[in-house]
């Protein structure tokens, strides 16, 4: 299946530079962004502005009134590509009226808590917290009360009269944190030691720095869950606002900065594809518009890295794919500059710098939601203002942008199913938004000439600790070889063969019955839209409804929209919190054989030890049995879930933090919609129903092969197979899976109550 072009489209007329949340329309003969009024904007713009928009409030209530419906057939029979046209292309932020909503509601939020503040303790120590908004607190301090009782109390004790670790200068928490400091003294000393003030750190923090789970050479210890608060209520900043707000600030400076100069640059991350890629697209374009060349660029940061996590099978898979990309570029006259940056905090400074080296006063890249990603392109915005740079960040990941969707009440949605059929609304909407952007044509402006030196940059090396054996490099390379094209073959493939049984096979962990195609969306090598307007085009024009496999299939990508809508909204997840940070307070194990035993695949549950085994081989995991060994983890083995969500990145291909964190956060039932603690998966169960003739099991585990009984395979030391599992080296249990489950449903009930 092919990408067709569409014709009926209106021609391309005038480039729209995006500026603030609105689109500027730019002559080509003045090349200046001309008005910030919309209503000066040419009718046809106002006109097909919305299709990146939000919905508005009486849309939505519309939308949610028809149940998620309107199931019809979709206006477009085929992906259709547009010959460029920015008002096709995303607007970086929210849509002013949708921002001034949820500021407004913030704004009402906190006066009514300061009201009932007012009220309510005008003796209390908390007001001593000065501008803080009440909201949670009492709860909060409650919840130190209660957790000080506790072995967890005892270390928070022992903790905050521990020298503080000296903060690595790059952190990027690291002014935040040291003020935090200061004034967590303070606050501390008038709170008698009790920690509900939001810059303590949580009572684990201790445990969560000796077990790797923050990495304190980067950040600040765990935070309290009453920061946690504070980024709920509005106290503390989200990092997409932070990011609103600097483009605000930076308003007449980027204004003031006229027509691009000698060259425009596309900053290459987590989208290395040509295809559907709006920055790249909105780059390729302005420099056209002008005649002059466009520039790629794309900077190694090992520091980051190691800091996010990032496996050596993945980084080995970025820069597979850079090689494939720089060919690819080249074709079209176009250069990929790559370099390696060793301090992260250098980078945006770095990138101002080649973009003033280069005499380009215009940088796009698209937007990564996780917090330090959105931190920096905001000190990006403003380092590259004071240069006379335009930094132009833009919505391009998710299928519809993150903040787009909220429900009745205009909250954001916390449960997959309301916010999946507000999601699918959305697109029958918008169907534009399905559209795909096509690949930049030939450079424009002599780039070979100008940039010559340029066409030479090589692909940086992977650093010292993320680097892959030969043999590893040469099965990773096999087992997913880079490149676009071969993305969208595998697409291609899958929609033709599998995805109309995706439905009803999706969870047989034997064989391959899903797409595999994780790594290559991880690495933005493939479109997220591309896959679902194409998954849509196979199922008759459908988004929804019709063959069960392929609607079954666009809802599974849905999830990773979902998650990104919640890491935006729910900042803290990406510091080592769990969506719901009171879970934090229950009581984890620590147990270093145990978690190696999981690790190796030496738990003596058949199920769990082939999964595991298969992610050390293969570096990637089926969805089913990552839920089941997330369980096993946090639930059987009652093991903070964050060392396996830790462990997980650092394996997987397709490592993606807000995925990652979504799937620990349901397998453990500390996340946004999660399975609900008390249902406790049976691996036992688990494997019998999606491994039935345990193939898959005898696939991973070589010393159950001879086990020849489909039932004892999968318990064979309870299901007489105990002898041949044993000459075979294979282990027992390592632990009772049902007095596991009693123990964890206690621990949970426990952990939870601490927060009443
Ligand atoms: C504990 C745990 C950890 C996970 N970690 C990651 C991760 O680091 N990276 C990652 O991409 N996915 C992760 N997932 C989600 C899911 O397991 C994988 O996306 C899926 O197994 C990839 O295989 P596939 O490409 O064949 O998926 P398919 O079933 O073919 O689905 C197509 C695509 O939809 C998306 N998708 C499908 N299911 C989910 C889901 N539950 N959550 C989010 N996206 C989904 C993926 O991008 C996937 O490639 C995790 C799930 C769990 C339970």
């Amino acid at each position: 299946m092919s990408l067709q072009k569409t014709t009926s489209l209106p021609p391309k007329r005038t480039l729209l530079v995006p500026h603030k949340r609105r689109l500027l329309p730019v002559t080509s003969s003045l090349h200046r962004q001309s008005t910030l009024n919309p209503s000066a904007a040419p009718a046809e713009i106002q006109f097909r502005r919305p299709v990146f928009s939000s919905v508005g409030e009486e849309d939505e209530k519309k939308e949610c009134d028809d149940g998620g419906g309107g199931r019809q057939k979709s206006q477009n029979d085929a992906v259709r590509t547009v010959e460029f046209d920015s008002s096709q292309a995303p607007q970086p932020f929210l849509e002013p009226d949708v921002l001034a909503r949820m500021r407004e509601r913030q704004r009402l939020k906190l006066l009514k808590d300061e009201q009932e503040a007012g009220h309510s303790t005008t003796s209390s120590r908390g007001s001593a917290a000065g501008n803080v908004p009440r909201a949670g607190l009492d709860t909060e301090r409650e919840i130190r009360r209660r957790a000080l009782q506790t072995e967890y109390g005892t270390l928070y004790r022992a903790y905050s009269k521990m020298p503080r670790k000296r903060k690595s200068p790059d952190s990027p928490h690291a002014e935040a944190s040291s003020s935090a400091t200061q004034r967590n003294t303070s606050t501390s000393n008038r709170h008698n030691g009790r920690t509900n003030d939001i810059n303590a750190p949580h009572p684990g923090a201790q445990q969560a720095e000796d077990f790797g789970i923050v990495l304190r050479d980067f950040y600040p210890p765990e935070m309290s869950n009453a920061r946690c608060e504070a980024y709920n209520n509005g106290t503390l900043p989200r990092p997409i606002d932070t990011l609103n707000r600097a483009y605000e600030e930076t308003e007449d400076e980027r204004k003031a900065i006229m027509r691009p100069k000698n060259a425009v640059v596309h900053w290459f991350k987590t989208d290395l594809r040509l295809q559907d890629n709006r920055s790249l697209k909105m780059a390729y374009e302005m420099a056209k518009q002008n005649d002059i060349p466009l520039i790629c660029l794309y900077i190694l940061s090992p520091q980051d890295l190691t800091a996010h996590l990032h496996s050596p099978a993945r980084v080995d898979f970025v820069l597979r794919n850079l090689h494939v990309l720089k060919k690819e570029l080249a074709r079209l006259d176009i250069p990929l500059y790559m370099e390696t940056q060793e301090i992260r905090r250098n980078v945006p400074r770095r990138i101002a710098e080649l973009c003033e080296q280069w005499g380009a006063s215009n940088l796009f890249a698209n937007i990564e939601y996780e917090v330090d990603e959105l931190r920096r392109e905001a000190k990006l915005v403003k380092l590259c203002c004071d240069k006379g740079i335009a930094f132009e960040a833009v919505h391009d990941t998710c299928v519809v942008t993150p903040g787009a969707l909220e429900n009745q009440q205009g909250r954001q949605y916390a449960v997959y199913t309301p916010w999946y059929r507000s999601w699918m609304t959305y697109l029958h909407g918008h169907p534009k938004n399905l559209d795909v952007v096509d690949a930049p044509g030939q450079n424009a402006g002599k780039a070979r000439t100008h940039f010559k030196d340029l066409f030479d940059s090589e692909v940086p090396d992977a650093p010292g600790n993320k680097r892959l054996g030969d043999e590893e490099k040469q099965r990773f390379s096999e087992m997913y070889p880079a490149g676009e094209d071969e993305a969208m073959s595998r697409l291609d493939k899958f929609l033709q063969e599998k995805a109309t049984d995706y439905g009803k096979m999706r969870s047989m962990v034997s064989g391959q019955h899903t797409s595999a195609l994780s790594p290559y969306f991880a690495a933005g090598v493939l479109s997220v839209r591309v896959a679902v307007a194409k998954a849509r085009d196979a199922n008759g024009g459908y988004l929804d409804g019709k063959n069960a496999g392929l609607s079954s299939w666009i809802s599974e990508v849905a999830w990773r929209d979902f998650y990104r809508h919640v890491l935006v909204h729910w900042p803290f997840i990406c510091m080592n919190k769990c969506f719901k940070p009171e879970y934090t307070n229950i009581e984890w194990e620590y147990d270093t054989e145990l978690f190696d035993r999981w690790t190796q695949g030496q738990t003596g549950f058949p199920i769990v030890d082939a999964a595991m085994r298969q992610l050390k081989h293969e570096a990637w995991m089926h969805n089913r049995n990552r839920m089941i060994v997330s369980s096993f983890l946090s639930k059987d083995l009652m093991i903070d879930w964050r060392r396996g969500e830790r462990y997980f990145m650092e394996q997987l291909i397709d490592g993606d933090f807000a995925s990652n964190h979504g799937g620990w956060g349901f397998g453990s039932s500390t996340g946004v919609d999660p399975q609900p603690y008390f249902r406790v998966f049976n691996p036992l169960l688990q494997s019998e129903k999606f491994d039935p003739d345990g193939a898959f099991i005898r696939q991973w585990v070589p010393e159950l092969r001879d086990v020849k009984d489909r039932r004892a395979v999968h318990d064979p030391y309870a299901r007489g197979a105990g002898a041949v599992a044993q000459r075979a080296g294979y282990p027992k249990p390592i632990v009772n899976h049902a007095e596991s489950r009693d123990r964890a449903l206690q621990r949970y009930k426990e952990g939870i109550a601490r927060d009443k």
